[in-house]
Parts: structure tokens; sequence; C-alpha cells
């Protein structure tokens, strides 16, 4: 990585020449240059390991870590010592389904979460499946809601933990968590929560929802990659089994050296966030309505997931009569966006999140999901509007 990296580049707009239009902001986002600029100091001057406690180079290192600690505590209303530091909410996932499976072996094996859920959230629950544990995948309404009724009649007795997501990454759908978390908080059972797509977008409160686990990322935030969290509530305290076992960092949660120019932009990244939510989410909210209106022109379309409870930069459309691939092949060189063939590196099955809403094979695929940003500006947007009209209008004729 050379100088430049930390200059005009890493927004990408100074550079794109013929670069297409990011509109993919659920898989990941920029880091946004003020966040690149508070992590610079601590790669070569700030440099110090945060659990050296003899030196100043560890102190400022862990003074720093404290800060971040308590930044990203107070913006879901958490204490820092709830936060424990991981790679990424996929590991965070892990840790908070694993971690409580394991720790409540005596109290019961069954676990409850969504359809829709994420990956990073069922592999965990397959993977428990497979040591023995039982797993109730609830089904979601066509508007991509947990239906709270299910949900009552899922609990058992042997219930431990029910694992909801905050804010969907494909249909941007916004689960009911207050609702949720009071159900599990009735029964005594564990709730944790994939905010993954939510942290720094809609406000979050661990004591309001209230959830007991909440996995966090940077990265879809305009923080760096590779950094994450979990909260992990401690009164009442929420029994956790490690998955990562070595210097006993993180309370003895997760072993393995802090990054603090990571935990410091994951911070930065939070902090920008919330300070700018509110207009950053009406701005967004104006750019996602303007891209609909533009849309209608064609018919036959369809709106996957609730229209209004749901993320302010998100739009998934299925258009009638248009061939997935494609789409976006015809769409490649303008925009960068992802469709409704399964994100999942190694597949092309259809979207299980809009097959769960009730979507048949061609519509999943005929699918795109717009992820509109910080950075992404009106004209991007009518540019989009221009080139997905044209190329489904070209490609209508066509389809098989
Ligand atoms: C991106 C994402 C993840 C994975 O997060 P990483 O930090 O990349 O591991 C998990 N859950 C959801 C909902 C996501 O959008």
């Amino acid at each position: 990585m050379g100088k430049q990296v930390m200059g005009k580049q890493v927004m990408g707009k100074q550079t794109t020449g013929k670069r297409p239009i990011y509109l993919d902001c659920h898989a990941t986002t920029p880091v946004d240059p003020r966040v690149v600029e508070a992590m610079v100091p601590f790669f070569t001057e700030h440099f110090g390991n945060p659990a050296s406690l003899t030196h100043a180079y560890g102190w400022e290192a862990e003074a720093a870590v404290t800060q971040a600690r308590a930044t990203l505590a107070a913006a879901i209303h958490a204490s820092p010592e709830e936060i424990i530091f991981t790679s990424g909410a996929t590991e965070a996932n892990n840790l908070a389904i694993k971690g409580i499976a394991e720790a409540c072996l005596s109290r019961g094996r069954h676990l409850i979460t969504v359809q829709t859920e994420h990956s990073a959230v069922l592999d965990p629950c397959k993977y428990l499946e497979s040591l023995g544990f039982e797993v109730t995948y609830l089904p979601v309404q066509p508007d991509g809601l947990v239906d709270l009724d299910l949900l009552e009649k899922a609990f058992r007795d042997d219930t431990v933990l029910v694992s909801i997501m905050a804010a969907n990454n494909e249909i941007g759908v916004l689960q009911p968590l207050a609702e949720i978390g009071a159900r599990c908080r009735e029964r005594g059972v564990f709730f944790h929560s994939d905010a993954a797509q939510a942290i720094g977008k809609i406000p979050l409160d661990v004591q309001a929802m209230p959830v007991d686990l909440l996995s966090l990322t940077a990265h879809k935030v305009y923080g760096p990659k590779g950094t994450g969290a979990l909260y992990v509530r401690r009164r009442p305290r929420v029994p956790l089994a490690a998955q990562l076992h070595g210097g006993g960092h993180e309370r003895g949660l997760r072993s393995g050296t802090l990054y603090p120019p990571q935990i410091v932009g994951f911070a930065k990244a939070v902090e920008l966030g919330l300070a700018e939510m509110a207009a950053e989410g009406d701005r967004l909210l104006t750019l996602r309505q303007h891209l609909w209106e533009g849309l209608q022109s064609l018919g036959g379309l369809h709106l996957n997931g609730h229209a209004s409870q749901r993320l302010p930069g998100n739009l998934n459309v299925s258009f009638e009569g248009v061939d997935g691939q494609a789409l976006l092949l015809g769409l490649r060189s303008v925009v960068a966006l992802s469709s409704g063939a399964a994100c999942s590196t190694a597949s092309t099955a259809p979207s299980p999140v809009l097959k769960a809403l009730g979507r048949d094979d061609d519509l999943a695929y005929a699918s795109l999901r717009f992820g509109l940003g910080r950075f992404t500006t009106a004209e991007e947007i009518d540019q989009v509007v221009a080139a997905v009209v044209a190329t489904v209008q070209a490609l209508r004729p066509v389809a098989p």
C-alpha cells in the first residue's frame, strides 16, 4: 500500500474514469477519508501493542483502543466492558451463536433464527445442527418481516437463543427488534441480533431493544474491512464460551492482538455515521425515491421487502420478463450492483432471501439490489435510471 491510498484515491470518484458507478453499498463501502485520517497515526507512529503495559508505546495504543471502545459503546447505549473486538460481523456472529450454544449446554439445545438471515448466522446454525442442536428457521411474511405469532409458537422449554438481524443485507428490511427482544426477555431466552447493516445508519439501543448480543462491523459504514465487535450484555450476565483461545485478550472472550488502526477507524466511522444519520437518511430516501420513480415507466416491477420499514439506502426490485444474468451483464459497465443470484461465492442459485418472500425463481434471478451510500449523487442516480430502463427495454423482447 503506497501513500496514495491515504489520499484522494480512497473515494474512487476522482479516479473513476471508466469505472462503473458504485451502488453496492451493502457489500461494502469506501472508507471515508476522515476515517483514514484518524487511522494513519496508528500504523507508523503509535504502533504499539495495546497489551504492552510496560512502556509508552503500549500505553498510547491502549489509550486509543479504550477511547474507541467507549465511543462504540456509547453509540449503542452499552458500557465499554460490554464491547468485544472481533475481525468483523462474521466472527461476532460465530462467537455469539456458538458461544451461547456451548455455554448453555445444560439449559437446552434449541435455537431460533430466520430464513432470511445472512450466511454468517445461518452457517453457524447449520454447524450446530451437525453437532446435534436443533434450529427453527422462521419463515418471513411477503414483506420480509418476521411474524411475531410464529416466533411465539417457536419457543420451547429448551430454547437458549433467538438470532434475528436488525437490517437485511439484500432487501434492507428492519425487523421489529424491540418486540422480539421483549418476547425473549419474558421467557429468559437470550437474544442476538446481527446489526452489520444497521450500525451507523439507524438508531440502535441495546437497553431499549432489549438485546443481549449485537454483532457489528466497520466496513458497511465507511470504516475499514476486517474489524468489528460483539456487544455482550453484562447485566444480567450473558454466558459465552470463547471461540478463539490464546492470550486472553478481550476478557478471555477473544484472544488475539488488537489492531489499533482498525479499531480507531471503526469508532470514527460509527461516530460520523451517528452524527450524520438524520441528514444522510433523508438524503438517501430522496435519492431512492427518485430511483424508484424513474423506473416506473418500465412497468412489471416488484418491490422486494417492506416499502418503508427498510434502510434508506436500499432498493431491491424484480423485473418481469427479463433474464437476470443478461440484465446484470448489460449494466455492468455502467453500474456496480448485485443481483438476485445468491451472492455467496460459489453458487448461482436464486437468492434464498427473495425466495423466502415468495418470489419465483425467474423473478428472484431478475432482480437488482441497489445499495446507495454516502458518496452517491443525484446525477449518478439519473444515469443509473437511464441505463436500467434502456437495458430492460432491450432485453424484454428477447427474453425466453
Ligand atoms: C456484511 C455482513 C456480514 C459479514 O460481516 P463481515 O464483517 O464482512 O464479516 C454479516 N451480516 C450481515 C447482515 C452483513 O451484511
